[in-house]
C-alpha cells in the first residue's frame, strides 16, 4: 500500500498519542505508527505517579513548574485516566530535616501547595504508616492510568481526522536531498508512506529511529522495576523525603499499591537484565515507610525503560540526568523535515505534545491554537468507554492492569 500524510508520528506512547491528538485538533492531516500495542513502551510500564512537581522542586525548578501545570490540566481534562489521591513526602529519622524544609520552601515558591503534618497526624491519615515517621508534607500528587490516557488521546485524534496504527513498526526511512521522502511501515499496515514531516516520539528507542535517517540522538535509557502488591485502600501516594533513590515511591491503587523503583543504565531498551536485587531493595525501602507491604502478596512485577536524553558529558550521572524534555529539530543535522521529542515524563506528555505541535504549525504556516489543555478527553468520565478504547488500541500494560477492566493484559 502507498499512502501520504502531512505529518507521520512514530511511537504510540503518551507523547506520540498526545501529538497526534493535538495536531488533529488543529486540523492537520496526521498519521501515527506504533510498533506494538499503544502505550507498550515506558508509558504503560511506568510507576504511574501524577507528579505535583514536589519531587523535583528543589533540584529542577523548571521541571517542577511543568509538572504542577500539567497536574492541574490533567485534573480538568482527563477524568478517569487519573485519580486525585494527594501525596505525602515522608521524613524518617535517618532523613535530613533540612532537605525537608528546603523542599517545602521550594514547593511554596513555585506554587505547589503543601501542608506539614507531625508523625501522629500522618499516621492518623494513613493507617499502617511506620511508627518511625517524624514528619510528612502533603502535596497534590495523584495517580495516572496510562493505558487509558494513551488510548483516549488516540481515539480523539481519530475522531478529528487523524489515523492511528498500532502494530505498525517503522522499518526504514529514505532520505533524499536532505529530506525524508519515504517511510516504510511493517506489521498490520505494510505500507510506504510519503510524509511532509516525520516526528520521532519513540522514547528510549529515539536513537534507533533517528539512526534510520542517519541522525545521531544521544539517549541514555535507564531501567526501573515496579512491584504491585495487594493492599487495600492506601489514601495518598507516599514519597520518601530525601534525594531521589531506589524504592522511594508507593503509588496507591484501589486494592493494590505499586512499589518502586530503581534506575539502572541499559544499552538496549529491548534487552536488559531484570535483577532480583532491584525487587528486593524496592520492597525493603518502601516497607520503611509502610511496613505491611514487606509481607503483602505480590501480584505482578515489571520493568520499564526511561527515555532519558543525555548528551555525552552527562552520561555518568545516574539519577542526575534531566527529566525535562527536549524538541530536537534535525534540520540542524541536515534532515529538513524531521523532529525528535525526547526525555520528559508521563505527567508532562501533553505539554511535550503541544511544544512539538507548535513547532510543526510554524513550519506549515498553520495558524491554529492548541486546544488540548482545555478540551476534555473523550470518555473522560466514563471508565467503561475508556476501557473500550484500551481494548481497541491494544493499549493495556502492567501499570494499571488492575484498574482497566476489559483490556487484554500485556
Ligand atoms: C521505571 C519508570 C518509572 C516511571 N515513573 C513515572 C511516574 O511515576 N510518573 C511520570 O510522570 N513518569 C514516569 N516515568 C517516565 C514516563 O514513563 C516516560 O517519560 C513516558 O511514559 C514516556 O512516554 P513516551 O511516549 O515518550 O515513550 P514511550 O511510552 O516509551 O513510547 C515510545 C513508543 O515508541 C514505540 N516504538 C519504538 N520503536 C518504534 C518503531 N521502530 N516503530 C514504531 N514504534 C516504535 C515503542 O513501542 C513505544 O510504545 C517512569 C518511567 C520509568 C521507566
Amino acid at each position: 500500500m502507498e499512502a501520504s500524510t502531512t505529518v507521520l508520528v512514530i511511537g504510540g506512547g503518551a507523547t506520540g498519542t498526545g501529538i497526534v491528538r493535538d495536531l488533529a485538533l488543529r486540523g492537520i492531516d496526521v498519521m501515527l505508527a506504533e510498533r506494538s500495542g499503544l502505550s507498550s513502551g515506558a508509558s504503560s510500564r511506568s510507576h504511574g505517579l501524577l507528579h505535583s512537581g514536589a519531587r523535583y522542586a528543589e533540584s529542577d525548578r523548571i521541571g517542577a513548574e511543568e509538572c504542577i501545570e500539567e497536574n492541574r490540566v490533567l485534573r480538568s481534562i482527563a477524568g478517569s485516566c487519573i485519580r486525585d489521591t494527594g501525596g505525602l513526602f515522608i521524613q524518617l529519622p535517618e532523613d535530613d530535616p533540612d532537605y525537608f524544609d528546603k523542599k517545602q520552601a521550594a514547593c511554596e515558591s513555585i506554587g505547589i501547595e503543601t501542608r506539614v503534618l507531625d508523625g501522629n497526624a500522618a499516621r492518623n491519615l494513613v493507617p499502617g504508616l511506620s511508627s518511625r515517621v517524624e514528619r510528612a508534607m502533603w502535596v497534590p500528587d495523584g495517580v495516572v492510568y496510562p493505558s487509558r490516557l494513551s488510548a483516549a488521546n488516540a481515539a480523539d485524534a481519530e475522531d478529528h481526522g487523524g489515523t492511528v496504527y498500532p502494530h505498525a513498526p517503522l522499518t526504514g526511512l529514505v532520505v533524499e536531498d536532505g529530506r525524508i521522502t519515504r517511510a516504510t511501515l511493517g506489521g498490520t499496515v505494510d505500507a510506504t508512506v510519503r510524509p511532509q514531516y516525520v516526528i520521532n516520539a519513540t522514547g528510549a528507542w529515539a536513537g534507533q529511529v533517528a539512526a534510520m535517517a542517519g541522525v545521531d540522538v544521544e539517549m541514555a535509557p535507564s531501567r526501573g522495576v515496579m512491584i504491585s502488591v495487594v493492599y487495600d485502600a492506601l489514601g495518598p501516594a507516599l514519597n520518601r523525603c530525601r534525594d531521589p533513590d531506589d524504592g522511594d515511591i508507593i503509588v496507591p491503587h484501589e486494592s493494590e499499591v505499586v512499589l518502586g523503583t530503581t534506575s539502572v543504565p541499559v544499552s538496549d531498551p529491548d534487552t536488559y537484565e531484570e535483577a532480583d536485587w532491584e525487587v528486593e531493595k524496592s520492597v525493603q525501602e518502601c516497607a520503611k515507610m509502610l511496613p505491611p507491604v514487606a509481607e503483602a502478596t505480590e501480584v505482578r512485577t515489571w520493568w520499564g525503560v526511561r527515555p532519558l536524553y543525555a548528551p555525552d558529558e552527562q552520561k555518568s550521572a545516574r539519577r542526575g540526568i534531566s527529566r525535562g524534555f527536549f524538541v530536537l529539530d534535525h534540520a540542524d543535522d541536515g534532515v529538513e523535515n524531521f523532529l525528535s521529542i525526547v526525555g520528559g515524563k508521563l505527567t508532562t506528555y501533553r505539554q511535550m505534545a503541544e511544544a512539538v505541535a507548535d513547532r510543526i504549525c510554524t513550519k506549515l504556516d498553520v495558524d491554529a491554537e492548541c486546544q488540548t489543555a482545555t478540551r476534555a478527553l473523550p470518555g473522560a468520565n466514563d471508565p467503561d468507554r475508556l476501557d473500550t478504547f484500551v481494548t481497541h488500541y491494544d493499549a493495556q500494560g502492567p501499570t494499571d492492569a488492575d484498574i482497566v477492566t476489559n483490556g487484554a493484559v500485556a
